[in-house]
């Protein structure tokens, strides 16, 4: 796998127009308000996940069949790993249901042990050539 083919190309390739964005110097760090969610690269991604997994993952773990309309961040994303935005093994398909309860439970964005998976992530692609 070439880094230029990477999920992570788009980042590579407009780092610095990332880090010259004031809402990043402003250190916001909802990734919703950086605008990733309205890039094509984003909408094609999430439509590649739901057509791969309709159904809600959790949900099927439960041996119940539930329509996912969510595609989530299993290890949700901030400024500081924007490197997983893009990361297909990063995503799952849920129901809104779930994705509420997700949300909740993980209280995400300043959570140390996301922050670490996210690390070890970022780590193995970085060593891909
Ligand atoms: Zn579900």
């Amino acid at each position: 796998m070439s880094k230029n083919k990477s999920p992570f190309f788009w980042i590579e390739n407009n780092k610095n127009k990332f880090k010259e964005d004031f809402r990043y110097k402003k250190g916001y760090t909802e990734v919703s308000r950086l605008g990733y969610y309205n890039t094509k690269e984003w909408k094609d991604l999430r439509a590649l996940k739901i057509s791969a997994n309709p159904l809600c993952e959790h949900c099927l773990k439960k041996e119940k069949y539930v329509e996912a309309n969510v595609v989530d961040h299993i290890i949700p994303i901030f400024s500081e790993n924007i490197h997983l935005f893009y990361e297909y093994n990063n995503l799952q398909s849920l129901c809104n249901n779930c994705h509420f309860k997700k949300t909740r439970r993980d209280n995400s964005r300043y959570n140390e042990n996301n922050l670490k998976k996210g690390n070890e992530i970022k780590a193995q692609f970085e060593n891909y050539d």
